[in-house]
């Protein structure tokens, strides 16, 4: 069995007549201008496709060509078939099983046992002593098919975890090149061919070897990362097993055909280093306190009470001063977060739409960043009068405001759109969404009788994020000076 990656028909896909369908790489290329966007159900295979089938786009035809061709191909919106002729001359890249060369595996490994199970490849099918959920997966009985296992090593450069132990003695689990996965942020088109385009846009870039071509790439100690080497490094060693009879459901996506289940998944040590320089097409930057490049990432949900409320705002402010102008909205945000490291947590993924001008992109970031600072003092802000002068606020305004946050905050973020372009009635309108909830609270910790309770009760209901008062007008708070620990 040879399972060539270029015809077999392994990538879900949705066209713009709305048939689904499987294509293999040749087919999504050449016909991209009338697939509407990729089908997968996990947005970490979506945007690890998207980014794959970017690379094979910069590796076939080069840089983007000059006006004149980007015109001649926006006009009927499809790619020219001859683009791809090179994928067929190098036919023998995109074997996933077979005696010779491997994608993205390496062959070093080709005479190892394959001890490990498969399962590793997809993040949300358990293996090892993880916890089940909703159901198990046993290491080595249950396994994957060849078109799950193609999507595994595509999202090992993208979503790659790093963990403590290594896989053997002298190597262990790096991250991918992005060190924790970022947020990816995408601009999206009407269709396939319009994504990638949107993409394909810096020219002169140095483009180096991908990974298929070369397997085993190493990643520079110094200096720029070229593109291709930089989107395909793999973070893994892997060798597949080869299928097995009789044909069995596959674990993740539940077909019935012959499985792999197991595979050589070996770690390639540590991928740190100091003076390479990487930037990738889909990451936005941002400065540390400390004046250091980082990459935009997803928070922990689960980190801290308020974390899950807490995020989107902070993403967006980041997202919005990060991106720069000139990119084109929609824009599509994929995040992907792990608790202690290298344990799966959750993929998220929303659509950006509104356009913004520089001005306008300026001043929501400002916006966003006084949202943030508003909710986060938001149980401050109903401390009674007469103790909010005191450095800690009550544990039962906190846990109050704790618990309705991420709710509010949920149907705040739905309207983002509106937010990232929308004046200062937009904002008020978002701030209102708290009066319901501080309503209830209110009448929760402050009974309905004697004049001074029920002036509390109004001063809680009344507390909603300011989003209309210049920064500069607000009362500032005393400082804490008093009493003050020394
Ligand atoms: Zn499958």
């Amino acid at each position: 069995m040879v399972y060539n990656l270029l015809t077999e028909k392994w990538i879900p896909i949705i066209r713009l007549d709305g048939r689904w369908e499987r294509v293999g790489i040749c087919t999504a290329l050449r016909e991209a201008g009338r697939i509407r966007q990729i089908a997968a159900s996990n947005p970490m295979d979506r945007v690890a496709l998207l980014r794959f089938l970017l690379a094979v786009l910069y590796w076939c035809r080069g840089n983007p060509p000059g006006q004149e061709e980007k015109e001649r191909v926006a006009g009927d919106g499809q790619f020219p078939a001859e683009w791809f002729d090179k994928l067929e001359e190098r036919r023998e890249c995109f074997n996933l099983l077979g005696e010779g060369k491997r994608f993205y595996q390496n062959e070093a490994y080709k005479q190892k046992e394959p001890q490990h199970t498969v399962n590793y490849l997809i993040h949300e099918v358990p293996s090892g002593t993880n916890k089940w959920h909703f159901r198990h997966t046993m290491d080595r009985v249950d396994g994957l098919c060849p078109a799950c296992c193609a999507m595994g090593l595509i999202r090992l450069p993208v979503f790659a975890t790093s963990g403590g132990r290594g896989m053997s003695s002298s190597t262990g689990k790096s991250f991918g090149i992005n060190a924790k996965p970022p947020l990816y942020v995408v601009p999206v088109g009407k269709s396939l061919a319009a994504t990638l385009r949107l993409s394909w846009r810096t020219t002169g870039l140095e483009l180096g070897t991908p990974e298929w071509e070369a397997p085993g790439n190493k990643l520079p100690q110094k200096g720029e990362v070229p593109l291709l080497t930089g989107l395909t490094w793999l973070p893994r060693s892997v060798w597949l097993g080869d299928p097995e009879e009789p044909e069995s459901v596959c674990a993740s996506c539940g077909r019935k055909e012959q499985l792999i289940r197991r595979c050589v998944f070996d770690g390639k040590g540590t991928s740190k280093a100091e003076g390479r320089l990487w930037r990738d097409p889909h990451v936005v930057y941002g400065t540390t306190s400390d004046g250091k490049s980082m990459s935009l990432q997803t928070g922990d949900a689960l980190g801290r009470t308020d974390a899950a409320a807490n995020h989107w705002a902070k993403t967006m402010a980041g997202i919005v001063k990060g991106q720069g102008s000139g990119v084109e909205r929609p824009i599509w945000v994929v995040g992907f977060s792990t608790v202690q490291n290298d344990k799966y947590l959750e993929a998220t993924e929303w659509l950006v739409s509104g356009s913004g001008s520089p001005q306008q992109d300026q001043d929501c970031a400002a916006k966003l960043e006084r949202w943030q600072k508003e909710g986060a003092t938001l149980a401050r802000q109903i401390c009674p009068k007469e103790k909010s002068s005191s450095r800690e606020t009550p544990l039962e305004l906190r846990s109050a405001v704790d618990a309705i946050r991420p709710e509010v905050e949920a149907r705040v973020f739905a309207a983002t759109g509106d937010l990232l372009a929308g004046n200062d009635r937009v904002w008020e309108r978002a701030a209102s969404e708290y009066r319901p909830m501080m309503g209830t609270i209110a009448t929760s910790l402050s009974p309905g009788f004697t004049t001074r309770a029920l002036q509390r009760r109004n001063q809680i209901a009344d507390s909603v994020p300011n989003m209309t008062a210049r920064p500069e007008a607000k009362p500032r708070k005393p400082k804490a000076k008093k009493g003050g620990d020394q």
